[in-house]
């Protein structure tokens, strides 16, 4: 009857919805990269916040590369003359959202980046950290990079448009699995990084506007880029 029938199509919608994307690919973690975020998430609990300071010295690295790549290719590269950091909290939906119409990272420059441990730095972190349990000063010494948005974030996508390639990436994985997954994404960017945190319970602070801003005050006080913070409620 029409009845069943109706009811057969959602179901196989539902079934639809639930399944990953037809381009959706999965890669495996580098191991010492499990490592470095369990060692951040069991180091740094209590010093949570310091993810801000990351991710936004990340945002105006990737300005300051696409204004250099400007100077000598400034017709691939596209307009650099509003180049700016987004924060966006929106408490209803838990999210933090940083976002930068810097460099972006092609697909492969997502996996490069964001599934291996590429710098020397990370190592001798990793090593003062095992020695020296959960010293501030360690914090300020080394940066402990991308990883530590999992301190405030149980989930987090990346979706990353560069000048060198035509779609937009999205790199997304989840606290305590060994993997993450790219696919196209579905909000495309015209450049650079929008990065989404989807808070912890114990981190929704974080997504409060006026706790965001007095943390940028403190940690990117010397950032040279200007850094919009704005509010899903206003
Ligand atoms: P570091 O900044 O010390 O290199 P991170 O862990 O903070 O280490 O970041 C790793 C890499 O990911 C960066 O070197 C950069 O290549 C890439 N990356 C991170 N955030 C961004 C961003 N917003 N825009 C472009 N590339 C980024
Ligand atoms: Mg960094």
């Amino acid at each position: 009857t029409v009845t069943t029938g109706r009811g057969v199509l959602s179901i196989s919608c539902a079934a639809t919805a639930d399944s990953p994307p037809a381009d959706e690919e999965t890669f495996e973690y580098q191991a010492e990269v499990t490592r470095l975020m369990d060692l951040i998430v069991n180091s740094l609990y209590s010093s949570k916040e310091i993810f801000l300071r990351e991710l936004v010295s990340n945002a105006s690295d990737a300005l300051d590369k696409v204004r250099f790549e400007s100077l000598t290719s400034s017709d691939e590269v596209g307009d650099t003359s509003n180049i700016e950091i987004k924060i966006k909290c929106d408490a209803e939906a838990k999210t933090l959202v940083i976002e930068d119409n810097g460099i972006g990272m092609t697909k492969e420059e997502l996996v490069d980046s964001l599934g291996t441990i590429a710098r020397s730095g990370t190592a001798k972190f990793m090593e003062a950290l095992k020695e020296r349990n959960e010293d501030s000063n360690l914090i300020g010494q080394f940066g402990v990079g991308f990883y530590s948005s999992f301190l405030v974030a149980d989930k987090v996508t990346v979706a990353s448009k560069s000048y060198k390639e035509d779609g937009t990436w999205q790199w997304e994985s989840a606290m305590g699995t060994s993997s993450y997954t790219i696919r196209e994404a579905e909000d495309p960017l015209e450049r650079g990084t929008r990065i989404t945190l989807y808070l912890k319970e114990e981190a929704e602070e974080f997504a409060t506007p006026s706790r965001i801003t007095g943390l940028v005050k403190t940690y990117s006080e010397f950032i040279s880029f200007p850094i919009k913070v704005w509010s899903s409620e206003s």
